[in-house]
């Protein structure tokens, strides 16, 4: 199958502001904010980051807002180059990098937007990932939620049934779940995964460092995750080549490839980044833990919780609305470089 999964969204009017130029901070200058970087990774109790489409357009899958995004030449009337297949795709360095920091135990929890199960296929543990908007490669079970792991995409998105079915046999050990599987990948009005989401939530809470690599952060809730960091107390590092919407509440904004601020950072912090062993799949077809690692069952969904998923749904809505409306975010970007124009000033100290 193609990368080309924007193609099995539905139509939808506003995908954001794209194809922003992007900005390069100078070998200098990178080099200094990535040893801030890396000092205030050392000095953090609890690190989460943030991944975007952006740390994977060096795997030849494109992003969507980059100059070449899917959807900025959508915009455009063009198709996006597809460099390979998700299946064919390998973890960026990146991937590996984040994987690194986490055997180091740096990196605590990784909250991802990004449908191309890298995170997954590079080894990451799944019970210290949030994948809030899918994965092209898991399909779930509706009656007992247990996740499957395939090695090849499971080719139907939406949320929708792929055609198979849940093979979990129960403890008693007499006969199979037999509940129907279904896509993870959200379409665009879908409510995020609860289980994932509350677990990035809880993350974002008690992070005192967040950093964003590779998302204009412009998707709600997933892109104001950080925010909460920064409401406990905690920073926010920015790396990205276009600006972001919450680039004013960056501690620290990199503008640089993320491959090179990682590699750069991993020097830094003197970790080996891991070697590639082939992709991680779980074909689960037993119900050991092995299999199928760390996904439990959901509970029943409360009033509580489905009132706040219908609002979560809501303001995605009326976040879509705004930014066609009245341009604010375009607004904030655009001071944003004005700003950066006007000072070469590194770090922006918290008030
Ligand atoms: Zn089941």
């Amino acid at each position: 199958m193609s990368v080309n999964y924007a193609a099995g969204l539905s139509q939808y009017a506003d995908k954001g502001v794209c194809g922003l130029p992007e900005v390069f901070d100078s070998p200098e200058e990178l080099k200094v904010k990535v040893e801030t970087l890396a000092q205030l990774i050392k000095e953090s109790q609890y690190f989460v980051v943030h991944s975007g489409a952006g740390i994977s357009t060096s795997a030849g899958i494109p992003d969507f807002r980059g100059p070449k995004g899917v959807w900025t030449l959508e915009e455009k009337g063009e198709s996006p180059n597809f460099e390979t297949t998700f299946e064919d795709a390998r973890p960026s360095l990146t991937h590996l990098a984040l994987l690194g920091l986490q055997r180091a135990g740096y990196l605590k929890y990784l909250i991802s937007q990004n449908v191309d199960g890298l995170h997954v296929r590079s080894g990451f543990p799944r019970d210290l990932l949030s994948e809030l908007h899918g994965n092209m490669f898991v399909e779930e079970c509706e009656k007992c939620g247990r996740q499957y792991v395939r090695e090849k995409v499971i080719g139907v998105m939406g949320l929708k049934p792929t055609g198979r079915h849940c093979d979990v046999v129960r403890s008693r050990g007499l006969r199979a779940c037999r509940g129907k599987l279904i896509s993870t990948i959200l379409d665009w009005e879908d409510a995020l995964p609860d289980r994932d989401l509350n677990k990035a939530e809880d993350a974002s809470r008690r992070a005192d460092l967040a950093l964003t690599l590779g998302t204009s952060l412009q998707i709600k809730p997933s892109g104001d995750l950080p925010l909460l960091t920064k409401r406990k107390g905690g920073k926010i590092v920015i790396v990205n080549l276009q600006p972001t919407k919450h680039d004013k509440h960056g501690h620290l904004r990199i503008h640089g490839y993320v491959d090179e601020v990682m590699k750069q950072l991993m020097e830094l912090l003197e970790l080996d980044i891991p070697k590639w062993e082939g992709p991680t799949i779980c074909e689960g077809s037993t119900a050991s833990s092995e299999s199928t690692p760390d996904v439990k069952p959901p509970r029943a969904v409360t009033a509580k919780e489905k009132l706040k998923k219908n609002l979560i749904k809501e303001e995605r809505k009326r976040e879509a609305a705004r930014l066609t409306d009245d341009g604010s975010v375009k607004e904030e970007m655009g001071s944003i470089k004005r700003e950066r124009a006007d000072s070469p000033v590194v770090i922006n100290e918290e008030k």
